[in-house]
């Protein structure tokens, strides 16, 4: 069983308003992607990396990422797309014969090799689930004028984090499928598999410090739980 981790980089992070894209933003002496690309080195379910960059990054993550911290599982450092799902395919398509891929957003530094063992027994089962966690908040659906259209229950929302883990051939048929048909508004990969293959999807608790860092006030959280990293 090959199981691959596509570690996805190539945002341009705006929403944090700052000229560094925000997966190598410095967060305690190390940029942020160094720390989830630690836990998927260290971690005895991941046989390789593949990460995901933007073209004028790829030199940067080469040497002072790969070589700088010998990130050793790191296979290939490859150019992402557009939007996240295009810089998925691109992941997907550099990893042919893998069993199973961990998709995961370059942003979210708090992966912890405890998740990455429960979603990895999880996708044996399952052929496909997604990390995440139980809404704390309520959630309302909105219409377009901004006015609340429907409550759902709470007790059955969650927040979807990452990584997102999959049988290879299920998701690359998912993405390959959705290149040839269309689908509108993707914003993870349990979409694109919901869509596009009769496929159920399992939920697998993660934890409420796997955030993605977003906003900058994210970072000033992100500082807080660095300190038992
Ligand atoms: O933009 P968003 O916060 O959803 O990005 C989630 C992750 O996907 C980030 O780690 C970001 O670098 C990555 N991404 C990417 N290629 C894009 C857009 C986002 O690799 N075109």
């Amino acid at each position: 069983m090959k199981r691959t981790a596509i570690v996805l980089a190539a945002g341009q992070g705006k929403r944090m308003q700052s000229k560094v894209q925000k997966q190598f933003l410095e967060l305690e002496g190390h940029p942020l992607l160094y720390y989830s690309l630690k836990v998927f080195q260290e971690s005895s379910v991941i046989d390789e990396i593949i990460l995901v960059t933007s073209e004028d990054c790829l030199e940067y993550c080469e040497t002072e990422i790969k070589e700088k911290y010998q990130f050793s599982k790191i296979h290939a450092v490859i150019p992402g797309g557009k939007e996240r799902y295009d810089s998925v395919y691109e992941g997907l398509k550099a990893c042919p014969n893998c069993d199973f891929v961990f998709i995961h957003d370059g942003a979210r530094p708090f992966i912890t090799e405890e998740i990455l063992n429960h979603a990895y027994t999880c996708v044996l089962e399952n052929q496909a689930c997604v990390v995440g966690m139980p809404a704390k908040d309520t959630i309302k659906i909105a219409d377009e004028d901004e006015m609340i259209a429907h409550t759902p229950n709470r007790n059955h929302v969650w927040v979807i984090q990452t990584p997102q883990v999959f049988s290879y051939s299920l998701v690359k048929r998912a993405y390959d499928k959705m290149y040839t048909c269309g689908l509108e508004n993707v914003t993870d990969d349990a979409m694109v598999v919901e869509a596009m293959e009769q496929q159920k999807i399992k939920l697998v608790q993660g934890s409420y410090e796997n955030i993605k860092i977003t906003t900058p006030e994210d970072l000033k959280i992100a500082k807080v739980f660095c300190q038992n990293c």
